[in-house]
């Protein structure tokens, strides 16, 4: 298990008619869909063949930072992309499937809603390895949270860049509280859970709300992770993984280290141009 990982308690602090709101709508979730309620992955989107931009806010300025494998599941008939949590241990059940594995860096984010204008919604956002430099630079000179981000992606496929321009701070800080009003029920339960364990820190206090964000993530990645070690059967290594395994051994693939060319065309793939649903 990564050391970040820990299994928090789920048993909430406070009792009454809320909490009792919250296990209902957990439960019910949970009944009609395996997943239960998840925090969806965020990509930008639109056309490919010209540069198109979103505009996000970062709660928090460090990213988490996780290994994690890409694999395929098969969702309606339709195959997406998941990406799951590696424990990286023997009881990691994707390493055994011969998945690959790649470090990502996952930040906590608010995008404008596609329904309405006004609203945001949270989101998870992985971003490359390519473009955490630029990134990082853009933290140190004058911070991303609490800040308007423009992500321009260009190109396509292996070609794809991202980069990052810095907007105005947002007007009023959204503190965990607001966060917590844009998720489902039951991750805003388990958000304000995390954030009452570290003393309901404010929203200028950085360094608790980065501790709160990153439980937060690697609660939701474990919980992906449990799904997939219940469903597993139902994942599949993605079809460029599928194609390096024909033409790389495995043990060659661990000996490489997904230094060669191709595997690191690979790398870019996964990294960029997957669809993320979840
Ligand atoms: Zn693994």
């Amino acid at each position: 298990m990564p050391r970040s990982v820990t299994n928090t308690k789920t048993t909430a602090k406070k009792s009454g008619p809320f909490q009792r709101g919250y296990a209902a709508a957990k439960e019910s979730a949970a009944s009609s869909n395996s997943y239960g309620d998840t925090l969806f992955w965020f990509k930008v989107q639109g056309d490919k063949h010209r540069a198109v931009e979103e505009e996000v806010v970062f709660l928090h300025e460090y990213p988490t930072v996780v290994r994690m494998h890409n694999l395929t599941r098969e969702i309606n008939g339709k195959t997406v992309p998941q990406s799951i949590l590696c424990t990286q241990d023997k009881s990691c059940v994707a390493c055994d499937m011969g998945a690959r594995v790649s470090s990502q860096s996952v930040f906590l984010i608010l995008v404008p809603s596609t329904r309405d204008d006004s609203e945001f919604v949270v989101r998870r956002y992985m971003v490359s390895s390519k473009a955490i430099p630029q990134l990082e630079r853009l933290s140190e000179k004058k911070g991303i949270a609490q800040k308007f981000t423009n992500i321009v992606r260009t190109g396509n496929d292996t070609s794809t860049t991202y980069s990052f321009e810095l907007g105005d701070e947002v007007e009023t800080p959204y503190s965990v509280e607001d966060v917590a009003e844009l998720l489902p029920e039951s991750l805003a339960e388990i958000l304000l859970e995390i954030w009452e364990d570290n003393d309901r820190p404010e929203v200028d206090d950085a360094e608790a709300i980065e501790d709160v964000y990153e439980s937060f993530l690697q609660r939701i990645l474990q919980m992906d992770l449990d799904v997939f070690n219940d469903n597993s059967d139902d994942y599949s290594l993605s079809s460029f993984e599928a194609r390096g395994k024909k033409e790389e051994s495995p043990a060659r693939e661990r000996r490489s280290g997904g230094r060669s060319t191709r595997r690191s065309t690979i790398v870019v793939q996964d990294d960029d141009d997957e669809d993320l649903p979840f």
